[in-house]
This record gives C-alpha cells, structure tokens and sequence, in this order.
C-alpha cells in the first residue's frame, strides 16, 4: 500500500491506498489534520509525518507522495512559489526533509512530490473519468485553477517542470493574475475573480449562491465573463493537444449543469473539426482525486 497526502492551505489529507483484487487503487482509510497556522515548514511536516504514522500503523508503507499547491523544479524537489506558504519552502528540498521528519518517527519510505493539479489528473486516469484515457486535460476550478494533462499516457511536465498551467493561457484584456502575468483565465474564472466582480455589484460573493441566481441580470452579467474565461481556455487546450476529454473538477464544478454551459460558450470559439471532438465531463472523484493521484506518483 501506498500514502497520498494533500498539502491544503487550511487541511492536510492524508488516504491510504491500497490495490483491489483487479490491481484498482482503492482508498482504505482517509485522516485529516488541521495545516498549523502560519503554515511554517517543521510544524507542517511534523503534521505530515503524524499523519503517515497513523495510516501507516501496522502496515508495510511502500511510499508516500505528498500533493503540494505550487509550481515545481523539474527534479521535483523545490517548489517555485507556494503563494499561500511561507517563502521558507521554496528553499526545500522538500522530499528530504519530509524523510528526515518520517526518519524522526522511526519510519522509512521514499517519498515524492508533485503538484495538486496534477496529482488530481492522476488520480482521474487511474479511477475516475479519465480511466483508459492517453490523452486527457483536468481542470481543478477553485480559489485559483489548476490544471493537469496527460498525453501519451505520461503527465506534461515539461522543460522546466512548469508545464500544464492552463489556468494561466491568455484569454483576454490585461487584468493583472496573481502569478504576475496578466490577462489570464484563472483572474476571470476562478472563484476569488468571481468573487470580487460579485461583490462589487452587491451580489451574494459564494459562487454556489451566485450560480442559483442565473437568470438575474446581473447574476448573468458576472456569471458569464468567469463561463467565458474558462471556455476560452477549454477552446486553447482542444487546439493544442486534442484531448480525449477535458474533465472539470474543484469546488466551482459542482454547480448543476457547468459542464454543458461551459461547453455550449466554448464552441463559437472552436474550429469546426473540435466543435465536433470536444468531451467535457466533470470529476466523479472529487477531492479524492489528488489523493489517489498523490499515492501514486
Ligand atoms: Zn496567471
């Protein structure tokens, strides 16, 4: 069996993954942890290592993999910029210290790390809806959104470990996103710009709420620039890699009937051959997604 853990900036989840009969991951016990306030690295990785102690209790740990919410190197060692860390852990190696924090509790495993969104695409090709899919884009639609491809069956890192960014495609005007570029869907789709447009207009800043209120006039009028962003985005990815599917996961993709809608704004911007290829589906996982994802890397 194996350990996924991901790295929240308000909750540390940990699953232990085991193999059914058929070889299917298969999660056997999920533990949680509140992230220690200020999030500093010695109390976030004793947090971890307490965590991997009590799933690993009594059970032979082939390995952990630790899910964590930023960019990283291309040796996965260092993250890049964890926005909502401390700077302490881009200086990580992060792998080696969580060993020597496990090595602390008498434990003993090789660990890895990987970005969430990624992990999450793992985890949808491993047991969810990507399962038998080679060529797939996940979408994590949250506070910011993450995003994971699959291609050839192997995850998109890239040359420097950056790739897969497709909250960050270009989409439209030059509002500044908190990544330093500008202009980038994750400002106009993700939860926070949909956030901000709505209070602004006096209206109910939760997006689940917003999403009840479509019909509204001004409902529709923030509801459709965060739509328009992400089908801007769908639209990019069909044109650079042709997935098999594009799946939607993250908090936002639980509101009824997204899918269909993003897809329907998606398709004056596509060319007439993915107008035609264009799968969009949500996650069935959920956050258990990363978890498998993270136990598997
Ligand atoms: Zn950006």
């Amino acid at each position: 069996m194996r350990i996924g853990i991901d790295l929240g900036g308000h909750t540390i989840t940990a699953a232990r993954v085991s193999r059914d009969d058929s070889g299917r991951p298969v999660i056997e016990l999920v533990a949680e942890a509140q992230t220690p306030l200020g999030r500093g690295v010695p109390h976030v990785l004793s947090v971890i290592a307490g965590l991997v102690a009590d799933l690993s209790a009594g059970h032979e740990a082939e390995g952990v993999g630790l899910a964590v919410p930023g960019a990283l190197d291309a040796l996965r060692r260092h993250t890049k910029r964890m926005s909502n860390f401390p700077k302490e852990w881009d200086c990580l190696d992060i792998p080696d210290a969580l060993s020597r924090a496990l090595a602390g509790r008498g434990l003993s495993m090789p660990v890895r790390i990987e970005n969430d969104a990624n992990c999450y695409a793992l985890g949808e090709g491993a047991v969810g809806e990507a399962a038998a899919l080679s060529d797939y884009v996940v979408f994590t639609m949250g506070t910011g959104i993450g995003c994971g491809i699959v291609i050839g069956g192997r995850l998109l890192t890239g040359a420097h470990g950056l790739a897969a960014e497709g909250g960050h495609v270009v989409v439209n005007g030059n509002a500044p996103c908190g990544c330093g570029g500008m202009g980038h869907a994750e400002t106009l789709a993700a939860a926070d710009g949909t956030q901000r447009r709505a209070e602004a207009k006096g209206l109910p800043s939760d997006f689940r709420s917003l999403w009840a209120m479509r019909g509204d006039p001004g409902a529709d009028l923030v509801l459709n620039a965060t739509i328009d962003g992400m089908a801007r985005a769908v639209a990019t990815v069909c044109h650079l890699l042709d997935p098999d599917a594009i799946i939607i996961g993250g908090g936002m993709s639980r509101a009824p009937g997204i899918a269909r809608v993003i897809k329907e704004a998606a398709m004056p911007y596509l060319g007439l051959p993915y107008k035609e290829t264009l799968d969009l589906r949500v996650s069935s996982l959920g956050s258990d997604a990363a978890l498998y994802g993270a136990a598997l890397i």
